[in-house]
């Protein structure tokens, strides 16, 4: 898959940004310690609307690696998004 990602995820209502950082932001932004590791991507999510987070993806990756990676945080976004949805429904 050559095409670029989508800036925005639209799930009903909410929308999930996507951005193309570097391994600078996406240290900033994973929150992880002590990784000497390359992160891929990171989940960020802010709990809010419409927009409900950010996934970031390693500028510098593959467009196959990009959507690879742009999937997996996709994942990581839609579970909070069902769980956050969920609590807010009973609350
Ligand atoms: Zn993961």
């Amino acid at each position: 898959m050559k095409a670029r990602l989508p800036r925005t995820v639209s799930l009903g209502h909410y929308k999930i940004h996507v951005v193309l950082a570097s391994q600078t932001i996406l240290r900033e932004v994973a929150e992880e310690d002590e990784s000497s590791s390359l992160y891929d991507g990171c989940w960020v999510p802010d709990y809010k609307e419409p927009v409900f987070g950010t996934i970031y993806v390693d500028a510098k990756l593959s467009a196959k690696k990009k959507w690879d990676v742009f999937f997996h945080e996709l994942v990581h976004a839609v579970n909070d998004l069902h769980a956050w949805v969920a609590q807010e429904l009973t609350v």
